[in-house]
């Protein structure tokens, strides 16, 4: 009988082969852990065993030079094991207590900085921006980047009254995550037909069931098959234009940043939240994006200033009232904080702001 062939996998590898001896031995098996400083995790192991992981901040976006730099200190210091969390920090794992100083050395005196763990800032989460993805309104990194610059006392410092995660997403509808304060993308026009690439471009009727308003439908223009949108209806979304390129909706006037506040993905003292949006209209301005980082840095100083120990944002937020949020982040309650999709009447009694 023939052999069966192993299936391929291309999907996630294998990651025990990627994780340091200590940390497989131990597996499953940890007695408790400490934070002896910023950027520095020691566990301790049923065995005896000990391990101390160095967290250390990166530009997600890197060269292979770069790259080959960390991979060096981490063959000197960390039995040659390197690991990227979620939030493109890299973690070092070492087993003696007397290289820990000597690699945080090392880091540090290659240009890279030491943090992000516990109550810190730690490094922001983002999407991929221009670099590979197709629709994109702004580039992820760059918010990234020019926020982190502002932000990088708070990674080498664990003074926050609990962890901070901050995320940016580049468009409206597709990744992106729960955030402490996220930075979403937010367009304010509907798209712009080029009515002479629709009918070789795209498929009109996935655009027209792409819709979640029911805004797109099929048309003859200047005696071509082409597309229309009802404005009244359309809620500027951006989930037309990745199936229909010609529906432009990234505008330099028109797209803008929004922020909100208050997502949080654990369960460990209460549900995991929604957040929630808190600023809308922020110009889109790179290369430095002045006006959103500066509503970020108010809404961080209002947090470590009022949040008692251990508190994320949500639940501070929950505690003093959104009222008092908007006051003490000086930011204006406006009309484009209240649900008013289509269809989201039964949403409205869900709202922080509005109940009937
Ligand atoms: S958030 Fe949108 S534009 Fe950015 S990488 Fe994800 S799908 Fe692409
Ligand atoms: S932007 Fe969104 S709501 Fe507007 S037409 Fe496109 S898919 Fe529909």
């Amino acid at each position: 009988m023939a052999e069966m062939r192993e299936p391929i996998e291309s999907g996630c590898p294998d990651p025990w082969q990627y994780m340091h001896p200590v940390m497989r031995k131990n597996f499953g098996m940890w007695k408790y852990h400490e934070h002896p400083r910023p950027g520095v995790l020691r566990h301790v192991a049923y065995s005896g065993d000990e391990v101390w992981t160095v967290k250390v901040g990166t530009q997600r976006i890197l060269d292979v030079y770069t790259l080959r730099k960390l991979c060096d200190i981490g063959d000197q210091y960390a039995d040659g094991f390197v690991h990227f969390t979620l939030r493109s920090n890299l973690e070092y794992i070492v087993k003696d207590a007397d290289e820990v100083e000597l690699l945080i050395k090392a880091v540090e005196d290659a240009g890279f900085i030491v943090g992000g763990t516990q109550n810190s800032v730690t490094m922001i989460s983002h999407t991929q921006g221009w670099l590979h993805c197709d629709i994109p309104g702004t580039d992820a990194s760059g918010v990234v980047k020019s926020m982190m610059d502002e932000l990088i006392d708070e990674f080498k410092v664990a003074t926050m009254p609990n962890r901070v995660h901050i995320t940016t997403s580049c468009c409206q509808i597709n990744c992106g995550g729960q955030g402490d304060i996220a930075i979403n993308v937010q367009h304010t026009k509907p798209p712009k037909i080029n009515h002479d690439l629709v009918a070789n471009v795209c498929e009109r009727p996935s655009v027209v069931a792409r819709c979640p308003v029911a805004a797109i439908r099929p048309a003859m223009v200047n005696g071509k098959p082409s597309l229309e949108v009802d404005e009244r209806k359309c809620i500027c979304c951006g989930a037309c234009f990745p199936p229909c390129p010609p529906m432009q909706i990234n505008d330099a006037e028109h797209s803008k940043l929004a922020i909100w506040v208050g997502g949080n993905h654990s369960n460990a003292r209460g549900k995991p939240t929604f957040q929630k949006l808190v600023a809308a209209g922020i110009p889109n301005n790179p290369p430095r994006w002045p006006e959103a980082t500066a509503i970020v840095k108010r809404i961080l100083k209002a947090y470590k200033e009022g949040a008692r120990d251990w508190e994320r944002v949500n639940e501070w937020v929950e505690r003093i009232g959104w009222p008092r949020f908007f006051e003490e982040v000086e930011l204006p309650f406006t009309k484009y904080h209240i649900d008013t999709l289509r269809g989201s009447r039964a949403s409205f009694n869900a709202s922080n702001y509005i109940r009937f």
